[in-house]
Formats: C-alpha cells, structure tokens, sequence
C-alpha cells in the first residue's frame, strides 16, 4: 500500500523489527518512567525506526514512479550500511534522477559533515542511543540483558582491537570495491542488458579516487597527531598502525586490484564476506541473538565500524562526558554493574571526580538512572578544555594533604 507494490522480503523484516522496537519501548518507557532523560532518548529511537528506517523510504520509492529505488534507510550511516557505495547501489540512486543524487550526496555528507558536527556537540549518543536502528532494539528489545556485559579488562582490550580492525576492514573493502568500477578515464558509464542508458563526466576515475582517499585520512591523521595525540594516549601508536595499514593497502589496491579482484580475492567474494560475516553473523546472529550471553551491545562494542568512528570522534573533539561527584557515591556498583558497554563507572566515582570520557561510552544514561544517589553522575556538554581530568585527582593511596593544602593557597 505504502509504495503500491508487492512487499518485499525487506518491508517484511523492517515490519518485525519495527515491531519489535515499538513494543519493547513501551515496556521500557513505563519501567523508566519517572527518568525524563530515558522516556525521551527511547521515544526517539521510536521514532527514527518507524519514520526514517521504515515509512519513509516506502514512501520515497512509492512517489518515485519511473524507477525503482532501492531500499534506503536514511538513518544508516556508511560504514553502518556497508552497500551505500557498492555499484548496484550507486547506480541505482544515479538513474533515478535528483532525488536519487540527493539521497548518494546525503550519504556521503551524513558521514563526512553531519555526523563530526553533532558528535561534537552531543557526544557519540546522538546516534548510538538516540537514531541508531541497531541501538534502538539493544536499548528497548536488549533491556532485560545490559547487566551481561563483561567489564574486565581484558575484554576492554578486545573490544579497541577487533572494533577498530573491522572498521579498518570496511574502510579498505569499501574503497577497493568502490575502485573496481571507477573509470580509468574521465566517463562513467552506466550499462543496462548490455547498452549504456546514462554517461557522466567525472573527476573520480581510479587513480585520482585512491589520491583523494589516501589524501584525505593523511591529512585527518596528522591532525590528530599533532592536536589530539593527549587525548588517544598510547592508543595513538595503534592507531598509526591502522594508518599505515590502510595507506599500504590503498597502494596494493593500484598495483594488484582490478574489476574483478581486490588483492587475491573476487570482488564478489569479498563484498560477500563482508555482508555474511559483518552484516548478518556479527551484528545479526552475534550481536542481536547474543543478547543473553555476551549483554545488549556486544555488535555495538565489539563490531560496529559506525561506533567506532564515533567513538573516536567523542574522545578526541566532543563536548559530551559524564561527571562525576565522588564525595556523594557509597560504591554500591550499581551503575557498573547496569553498563551495557562494560565500563566500570564506579572506579570513576570513587576517583573523586574524573569525567568519565569513554570512546565506547554510548551515553544511554542507565548509569545514572541506577544510581542511588541521586546526582553523582550526570551527562553534560561543556568546554574541551579539562574533560579528560585523570590527573587532576587524588589516585595515591595516601595522598599529602598538607602538601595539597598549602599548594591551594599558593
Ligand atoms: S557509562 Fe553510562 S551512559 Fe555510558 S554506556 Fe555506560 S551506562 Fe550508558
Ligand atoms: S551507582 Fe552511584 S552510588 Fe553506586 S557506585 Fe555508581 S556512582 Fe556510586
């Protein structure tokens, strides 16, 4: 009725899923119904499912009547919706007039321009707690499961590896996959049953396509480096080796790939994989039907590439952070405990103060709803300047406080 065809076998998913965040919200909004904070961010996510994700890309195709687009979800961000840029994608947007452009152009701008700019503002939550599809059903669907997530470090130290190798994995599949039907001249081309039906003049043929990308992140690290390496602290080193191996992987991409292959693999297989093993084991199978093993956001913590881009973004240029008031916490471990992405809140209430300024940190606000005490931790925007504050509190055992006394007065 929507889009006055048959349903496909995604409407029939996108209904189930939609369902199920709209049910499961309900359930939530009435158990945190006294938290203003948790009724609004879990309305939202509501929402962005039942607007942008389902009835109105319906309704976009629906009006669009000389050619089928294909099914967008406004609210999927690349890495997120790793098909944005796959050529069947691509073209399809392409031969479907301006309003297929303008949705290609909101991709790329909702990653490179949309997405840097509210992260700054509002932390990595705008998205993970608030939009995000996959995020909404943890939050509404997972609920019953938070408390599962595992809080040692050793598992911190697996999540910053694996998320970041997966988002280093899309970034070059992307781009290998993007390069394999670039042009090596100025035309692009668009074939249909063996004729081409539209042409267009490009400036991104292969070459120049692997120079601006390569460019582009060279120019993003060295900021980085030179600006923000404080706030990555050793992970700035790993870091680099993703750089390094993504500019690396760019050069074999120019010497060894081509239409077919990317490196020694069919770009078929490749795109494949990544859809089977990213798209529907990690952040299906694992990530959704894990809940009761490994917690409500284990694709988030562990997987999603779209996280870790964000949360890269929180900890180096954004407003967000938790603050704490230790004076006021009697270590209960509720709100660690309650931490769906495993951070141990507490020892950073009991630090006296320390900002909680976490990559990973979603900002769903559940740490603070859990609390007894009522004001120890609270989500706020403020300057840059201080919101990593490790050092300014008292981490010793015995502290001289008649040396910190007369400090003060100095
Ligand atoms: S620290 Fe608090 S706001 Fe952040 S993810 Fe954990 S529970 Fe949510
Ligand atoms: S829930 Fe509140 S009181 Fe309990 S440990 Fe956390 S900050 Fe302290």
């Amino acid at each position: 009725m929507l889009k006055g065809q048959a349903a496909s076998q995604w409407f029939v998913y996108g209904t189930l899923y939609t369902v199920a965040i709209l049910s499961f919200g309900i359930k939530f909004i009435l158990k945190y119904r006294h938290n203003s904070y948790e009724v609004i961010r879990t309305g939202s996510v509501m929402f962005f499912q039942t607007t942008f994700a389902f009835l109105i890309p319906e309704i976009m195709a629906g009006l669009n009547s000389t050619k089928d687009l294909p099914y967008y979800d406004l609210k999927n961000v690349w890495p997120l919706n790793y098909y944005l840029f796959e050529q069947w994608n691509v073209n399809a947007l392409l031969v479907n007039g301006s309003l297929g452009m303008t949705m290609l152009l909101f991709g790329v701008a909702s990653i490179l321009v949309i997405t840097p700019i509210l992260t700054y503002k509002f932390g990595k939550r705008w998205y993970c707690s608030w939009v995000c599809g996959c995020g909404g059903l943890a939050e509404t669907a997972g609920d019953s499961f938070r408390q599962l997530s595992d809080k040692s470090t050793s598992a911190w130290k697996i999540e910053r590896w694996l998320v970041h190798s997966v988002l280093v994995f899309a970034v070059i599949s992307t781009v290998g996959i993007v390069h394999s039907y670039l042009p090596k001249n100025n035309t692009y081309k668009i074939w249909e049953d063996g004729a081409v039906v539209k042409q267009y003049d490009t400036f991104f043929t292969q070459s120049n396509f692997l120079i601006l990308v390569g460019t582009s992140l060279t120019i993003i690290f060295a900021l980085i480096w030179i600006f923000r390496r404080n706030e990555l602290k050793q992970d700035a080193r790993y870091g680099a080796i993703g750089f390094l191996f993504m500019i690396l992987a760019f050069i074999g991409i120019h010497f060894m790939s081509g239409t077919e292959n990317l490196f020694f693999f069919n770009h078929g297989a490749v795109k494949s994989a990544y859809g089977f093993l990213i798209g529907a084991v990690f952040s299906g199978v694992i990530g959704t039907g894990f809940y009761p093993i490994l917690g409500n956001r284990a694709w988030c913590r562990f997987g999603c590439p779209m996280a870790a881009i964000l949360g890269l973004q929180q900890r180096l240029f954004s407003k967000f952070r938790i603050t704490t008031n230790g004076g006021q916490c009697i270590s209960c471990g509720n709100c660690s405990t309650y931490c769906e992405m495993g951070i141990d809140v507490r020892s950073y209430a009991q630090k006296g103060g320390e900002n909680i300024v976490r990559a990973s940190c979603v900002g769903c606000g559940i740490c603070s709803a859990v609390c007894p005490r009522g004001g120890v931790l609270k989500l706020e925007n403020g300057p840059l300047e201080g919101r990593i504050n490790s050092e300014a509190v008292l981490l010793g055992q015995e502290p001289d406080l008649m040396e910190l006394l007369s400090n003060n007065k100095k």
